[in-house]
């Protein structure tokens, strides 16, 4: 069973930040066809990236290293795929667009979404605007190779 995220969870951890946001302060992010994809308690801009592909890390569950962010995802599991990266592969079960098929994300376990302690959401993939490409799209378009 997949842990339920309550809303209410206390966090122990001793680096949690003094914010102000709470659940009046929900983003929203769309793909880039104009689909609603996620919706997250953080901005993506302020959460940490992932040093490998650039993708915005969403913690999962609760752990010693941090608190977990409150997320939906409305996303299309796929089959996994093996990605090379230095060193090896690396097992990633994708999310899709339900709409126009675009990766929105990844994490390193099976379906469903949270499964894992980490999602990852592929940079430039959603945009808090509907239907605006956002800013990053293109910068690391030479990484984008298939
Ligand atoms: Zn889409």
């Amino acid at each position: 069973m997949p842990k339920v995220v309550s809303r209410s969870a206390v966090s122990s951890s001793t680096d949690a930040q003094p914010t102000a946001s709470s659940s009046a302060a929900l983003r929203v992010y769309y793909c880039l066809c104009g689909e609603f994809i996620l919706v997250v308690d953080k901005s993506l801009a302020s959460l940490p990236k992932r040093q490998t592909d650039g993708a915005t890390v969403l913690r999962c569950h609760d752990s010693d290293a941090g608190k977990a962010r409150v997320f939906k995802l409305n996303a299309t599991p796929k089959d996994a795929v093996l990605v090379e990266r230095l060193g090896g592969h690396e097992k990633q079960y994708r999310f899709h667009c339900p709409r126009c098929d675009l990766q929105i994300g990844y994490q390193s376990t099976p379906p469903p979404a949270k499964s894992g302690p980490y999602l990852y959401i592929v940079k430039g993939a959603l945009s808090q605007i509907q239907g605006q490409v956002p800013p990053d799209a293109f910068a690391d378009e030479n990484l984008v190779r298939s």
